[in-house]
Parts: C-alpha cells; sequence; structure tokens
C-alpha cells in the first residue's frame, strides 16, 4: 500500500517515532547472556528485540551431514509466538526458512570453516518481540554471540535496513514504516572491508536513491559496529570476568 494518501510518515521531517531520516532507533547489544550456549548476544533495535546463542564447533551428528573439509554452519532463524500481535503459529514457514538461509549467506565470508573439519556450527536466532528489520537485528546479534563463543572471524558483520517512505531515504526501518512505506532494504556489511554480504529490496529505487540508501546502510552499520565492539569489550571486562 502507498504511504502517501493514507498515512503521513514523516512530519516536519520527523519520522512517527520522532527520528530524523538517517537516524537508528536507540539500539543496545549485550554479549554473553546465556550460560549453556558457548556464545550469546541479546540486541534490541527499537522495539524489536532478538537474542542469539551458538553452539559448537562441534562434531555433527548424524555423521552423514559431516564435511571431511570444513564445520557446516547451520542458522536457524524462528519468532517466538508472542513476537508479534497476532500470536504467529510456531514452527517453521518459508519466510523464516528464507531468513536463516540469507544470514548464514552473510556470516559465512567471515569464518574459517575449514579450521573445523567434521564439526557443525550451530547458531539460532529467536525473535523476542518484531517490529520490523528483525533479520538485520539477528544478524547482528549472531556476530557477536559468534565472536562471544571464541570462534575466529575475520570481521564483524554489522547490518541494517535502509529504506524510502514517503519518497525520502531513510535509516532503520520500524513500526508502520514497514507496513506502509515504500521500500525496505536490508544490508550487512563487514566493517574493515566494506563488502556487502546481504542486500534484499523490497519496493523500488532510482539509481540515486539506491547509492544514497548504501551511503546511509554504511554510516548506520559503523554505529552498529562501535555498539557490537563495545559489548564484546564489556563481556570480558575485569568485572565480567570476576562475576
Ligand atoms: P524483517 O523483520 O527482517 O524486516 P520482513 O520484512 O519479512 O522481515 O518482516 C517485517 C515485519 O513484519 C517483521 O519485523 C514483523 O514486525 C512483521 N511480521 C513478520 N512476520 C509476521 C507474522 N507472521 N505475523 C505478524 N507480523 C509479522
Amino acid at each position: 500500500m502507498s504511504s502517501s494518501e493514507d498515512l503521513k510518515l514523516i512530519v516536519n521531517g520527523k519520522r512517527l517515532d520522532g527520528r530524523k531520516l538517517d537516524e537508528l532507533r536507540p539500539t543496545t547489544i549485550t554479549a554473553g547472556v546465556l550460560n549453556r550456549a558457548d556464545g550469546s548476544a541479546y540486541v534490541e533495535m527499537g522495539n524489536t528485540k532478538v537474542i542469539a546463542g551458538v553452539y559448537g564447533p562441534r562434531t555433527l551428528h548424524p555423521r552423514h551431514m559431516q564435511n571431511i573439509e570444513r564445520a557446516v554452519l547451520r542458522c536457524k532463524y524462528t519468532m517466538a509466538p508472542f513476537s508479534v500481535s497476532d500470536r504467529k503459529r510456531p514452527g517453521p514457514d518459508r519466510r523464516s526458512t528464507e531468513i536463516s538461509m540469507v544470514i548464514a549467506n552473510a556470516i559465512t565470508p567471515v569464518l574459517d570453516l575449514s579450521d573445523f573439519p567434521k564439526t557443525g556450527i550451530d547458531v539460532f536466532i529467536e525473535v523476542l518481540q518484531a517490529d520490523a528489520s528483525t533479520r538485520v537485528a539477528g544478524l547482528n546479534a549472531a556476530a557477536v554471540a559468534l565472536a562471544d563463543a571464541g570462534i575466529e572471524m575475520k570481521d564483524l558483520v554489522s547490518s541494517v535496513s535502509v529504506g524510502k517512505i514517503d519518497g525520502k531515504v531513510v535509516l532503520d526501518i520500524a513500526g508502520d514504516e514497514d507496513c506502509f512505506g515504500d521500500t525496505d532494504m536490508p544490508i550487512a556489511i563487514l566493517p574493515r572491508t566494506g563488502d556487502i554480504t546481504l542486500l534484499q529490496l523490497d519496493g523500488n529505487l532510482s539509481l540515486d536513491e539506491f547509492k544514497e540508501a548504501i551511503a546511509l546502510a554504511r554510516k548506520g552499520a559503523k554505529d552498529i559496529y562501535a555498539l557490537q565492539v563495545k559489548a564484546l569489550k564489556e563481556r570480558y571486562s575485569h568485572d565480567r570476568i570476576i562475576e
């Protein structure tokens, strides 16, 4: 549905939640939140709340799934039944399967899976509360959880959504912007190289808008990266280790 006639998403240069066009929602990232996982992280991007747990590398069962040359990375994205306003039917669906796959693809380039032949690395991402951009929040949590598990990584993966609402390019799509906006484009970026490992486009952008959106995504991903690093530093700070 077009936003223009029905609901104005930008009023006096501000979005419905008061943000500027190039502003992230209030975002917090915490590493090491689950005792029983090898690595974990919790991410809040506004009202989107996501937790990730990593197990492994551990011997992969059943054995026929093992790869003698490298670890098998398995990502599973799920939405809790209470994460959306209408109860989400539990269990896998096409959307979750697709998101699990794109998250695995976005993470794979930073891992050297040949370090751990015959093993599996499992990344579980659970959406506790969904208010748009859950794959983005899930990816940010997964990257921190992998680092928290002590798995060697070439880089983190920092992810944001950009999009177009009321004809303007904006950072971090949320709330009604997802339903009534024109375009949603989740992007994952490797902070050191600037490589893009996820880019999906739901809607339309002109070439100029696309370039503007990529530049905005790079800016947002930089801020996410700083929060991811901060979370990992806090996790391994003196005080947390003594705990
Ligand atoms: P993302 O969450 O990565 O933006 P989508 O664009 O598919 O992925 O979903 C956008 C938003 O739509 C979600 O964040 C969530 O708020 C809502 N949503 C997705 N699936 C459901 C569902 N089954 N029931 C209700 N809301 C949903």
